[in-house]
């Protein structure tokens, strides 16, 4: 066997340590006689695997009891949708802060249910940063804002929370969420798909004030409801049962490794040996502002889209795989989530000092 360090934006890498764990469970999960896929869901032995997962994913991101945690299908994308028809229902009208396609994919599915007023932007400086605070213009009347925390094609993430005043505050957090703490209660919904640091495909966590159910219209369809899904606490319908099964097990990983402070400290440290090396390189260059940059996924090229070729196809040959850039952004991008360990960040910089001096 020979696994790869794998710097997928998604679906990615994930703990060696839970895969072990999951097939070491593959034939047997506990004393069920079955693995976890073969298993009813309405069984007190997945009932358990659900519950803990959920209790986990409480514990590590100390989230307040007035907020449910939903296990959903449709991927990250479905909440474009879902969000709105649930609670843009009183002005039928959102803000939304447009920092690259996956807000812009947001602003497309809400614009289909009511009025879309772009708050900030940085789409003229090609998404380098996120706007400044003091670009914000929210509405008074709009029934939320939208944010991506962590925009994965580009590099780019929020620093602070920005101030919404009183409207509650939406943010996709799919490519950072469990990365570093985060005050639940400064959000009105928090949400993820879970295959970039959570598991594997298939799951949706939303994490939500039940305030907000006050909203939902009754006539909703009841798979787009989530006052349906909280009340069958995520039971409703058969939910991705190997999926939870295994965002449980990652959970418990990072528990164990001493939760979120101690991963944001390793997410830091990572993230400073990447940029340290980039900002001090003859060759490679990134181009996001400074002052937002991720964390989670490190863009930068060499300025020649043939070299970053190139680059990409030599690493892939040291074992190095998935760097090259995503399609509208170009360049070169390392997804350096959770489960990377420090020690495929430094097998990349070695090849990228290697690849400088070497290069053609
Ligand atoms: C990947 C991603 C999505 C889309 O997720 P799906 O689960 O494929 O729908 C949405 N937002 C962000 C920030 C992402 O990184």
């Amino acid at each position: 066997m020979s696994r790869v360090y794998n710097f997928s934006a998604g679906p990615a890498v994930l703990p060696e340590e839970v895969l072990i764990q999951a097939s070491n469970e593959m034939l047997e999960f506990g004393s069920s006689g079955m693995s976890v896929m073969e298993m009813s869901h309405r069984s007190a032995v997945y009932e358990n695997i659900i519950n803990e997962a959920e209790s986990l994913l409480r514990e590590l991101m100390n989230i307040p009891d007035n907020y449910d945690v939903l296990f959903l299908q449709g991927g990250a994308s479905l909440q474009f949708t879902m969000i709105p028809m649930n609670i843009m229902t009183v002005n039928k009208k959102c803000d939304i802060i447009n920092t690259g396609i996956w807000t812009q994919k947001a602003i497309t599915e809400a614009e289909k249910i009511g009025k879309v007023h772009i708050a900030a932007s940085s789409e003229g400086i090609n998404f380098s940063r996120i706007p400044d605070k003091s670009e914000f213009n929210f509405s008074s009347d709009a029934d939320y804002v939208h944010l991506c925390w962590n925009n994965t094609i580009y590099g780019t993430c929020y620093k602070e929370i920005p101030d919404t005043g009183k409207l509650p505050l939406i943010a996709d957090m799919s490519s950072s969420i469990l990365s570093e703490n985060y005050d639940v209660s400064k959000f009105g919904i928090i949400f993820a798909g879970a295959q970039k640091n959570i598991g594997p495909a298939g799951v949706t966590i939303v994490i939500i004030d039940k305030d907000l159910y006050q909203r939902i219209p009754e006539n909703l369809p009841s798979m787009l409801n989530f006052k349906v899904h909280s009340a069958a606490r995520s039971l409703f319908n058969t939910p991705p049962t190997y999926s939870i099964y295994l965002a449980g097990l990652v959970f418990k990983w990072l528990k164990k490794l001493g939760g979120i402070n101690a991963i944001e400290q390793i997410n830091r440290e990572k993230g400073a040996l990447l940029y340290d090396f980039i900002d001090n390189s003859s060759l490679f260059k990134g181009n996001i502002d400074k002052d937002f940059r991720s964390m989670m996924n490190v863009t930068f090229s060499t300025g020649s889209e043939d070299m970053d070729t190139l680059f990409v196809k030599e690493a892939e040959k040291e074992g190095l795989v998935n760097l090259q850039g995503h399609k509208n952004a170009g360049g070169i991008r390392a997804s350096i989530y959770n489960a990377m360990p420090v020690k495929g960040v430094e097998a990349l910089i070695d090849f990228m000092k290697k690849f400088e001096i070497n290069r053609p």
